[in-house]
């Protein structure tokens, strides 16, 4: 029997698997260093408190088919694509004959001095729940020192993690307030961009609507203030060529990603961590390895510029990587795989957002009710309907 190796169990591998299990010709190894899932989409959720970790998370032996599939929980030290081996770091290596990497996304601090000592990263549940942490100790730190510094928070980054996050920490002032003991009006949230106008993705309308909830809820997002440097309790940002700083006992850096370091170690042609696939989704240099998720990069061919990485995106590729499997395991020829956006919806706080659905531009509870839609969708799809009635978004009228 052939083996498919299937490395991450985020939205793309999940996808992957799900559709690989429909057939009994293949078996399937899946890889992965945590013994669940977790919504990447809902990371700012935890960070700031809003959500526990469980709200957002199942075990991947949920969605595991043992007649099809063996899970085996490790780290990917590296793939050696010429011998078709994956290292593990406490297993022996495993042999592919088909291989789907969907290894996920990295912070990627551009080389900035001192964000990876002094910033935290908000990248998976772990790293999450840290943010949660430090934001309580921060306030505890200002109950005993009345120094107002430990009740500013600063996000790095308006992109969309960053607009997400600032809108899930208003949500959760309240609570942050009770701890340190003061109104929650004195909890202060930072938000600091490098660029003048913020969400290029969305038309002026919908990032006005994003803005004006920003300026009532007195966020005071910074823009044209590329962040320089990161030292202890400090950011170091310039504004018309001037440097500034600001003190702050949380700092979380959110501006941007890049795909999984193994990519690099493994010898992929690779660009911070992303492959551009052939569109057939497989590595240029070797036809069994499909590359999916925040590893790839897909061309898109009106803009000329590659897709940007969504879930979306990671769960169309997965869906599509597993098909082409199967017919090359038949002999038979792959597909190009086509994505089809169905629109983007940012959330600010559980009951705001905005964005568009096909070609409707939605803002506002609709868009909030869409968002959650959404969420629950990308359940279904890896997980299936037990998570969703365990996991779903359905507190729709709060
Ligand atoms: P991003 O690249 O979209 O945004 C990063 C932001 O940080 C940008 O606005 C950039 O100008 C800013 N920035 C970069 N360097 C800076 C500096 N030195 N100082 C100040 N600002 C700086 O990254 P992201 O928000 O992490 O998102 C990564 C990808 O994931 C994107 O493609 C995004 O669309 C996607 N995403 C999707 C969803 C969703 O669909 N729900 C949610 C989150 C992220």
């Amino acid at each position: 029997m052939k083996e498919v190796a299937i490395l991450g169990a985020g939205y793309a591998g999940l996808r992957a698997l799900r559709e690989l299990q429909k057939q009994s010709e293949l078996h399937v190894t899946l890889v992965d260093h945590n013994d669940y899932h977790y919504e990447a989409t809902d990371l700012h959720e935890v960070a700031s408190g809003n959500q526990p970790k469980e709200k957002i998370i199942y075990p991947i032996k949920d969605v595991v088919d043992p007649k099809v599939t063996t899970f085996i929980q490790d780290e990917v030290e590296k793939v050696d694509p010429d011998q078709q081996v994956i290292e593990l770091k406490n297993n022996q290596p495993l042999h592919y004959d088909y291989l789907v990497v969907a290894l996920g996304f990295e912070s990627e601090t551009f080389g900035i001095s001192g964000a990876k000592e002094n910033a935290l990263e908000m990248v998976d549940v772990e790293t999450a729940e840290k943010v949660y942490d430090h934001i309580q100790a921060m306030m505890k730190k200002y109950k005993e020192t009345k120094d107002k510094k430990y009740l500013r928070l600063v996000v790095c980054g308006a992109g969309f993690t960053g607009i997400e996050l600032v809108g899930a920490l208003h949500d959760g002032k309240k609570r942050y307030a009770q701890i340190a003991d003061v109104d929650p009006s004195e909890i202060e949230i930072y938000c600091i961009e490098a660029v003048a106008n913020i969400l290029p993705q969305f038309d002026d309308q919908l990032t006005q609507y994003c803005l004006d909830y920003l300026d009532k809820w007195d966020v005071h997002l910074l823009t044209s203030s590329p962040i320089k440097a990161i030292k202890p309790e400090r950011v170091v940002y310039s504004n018309n060529d001037t440097n500034k700083e600001l003190e702050a006992g949380t700092i979380i850096w959110t501006t941007g990603v890049s795909g999984s370091h193994v990519m690099g170690e493994s010898g992929f042609s690779e660009k911070r961590g992303r492959v551009m696939v052939n569109d057939d989704l497989t590595d240029p240099d070797h036809n069994n390895i499909y590359i999916i998720g925040d590893v790839a990069a897909v061309m898109d061919k009106e803009s000329e510029r590659p897709y940007p990485t969504t879930g979306q995106i990671s769960l169309q590729m997965g869906e599509q990587a597993a098909k082409n499997i199967m017919q090359q395991a038949k002999g038979e020829a792959t597909k190009n795989f086509t994505y089809k956006n169905l629109g983007s919806v940012a959330s600010i706080g559980n009951t705001h957002a905005f964005g568009y659905v096909g070609s409707t531009d939605v803002k506002g509870y609709p868009a909030s009710f869409m968002k959650k839609m959404i969420m629950n969708r990308s359940l279904l799809k890896t997980g299936g309907l037990k998570e969703v009635m365990a996991k779903g978004r359905f507190d729709l009228y709060h």
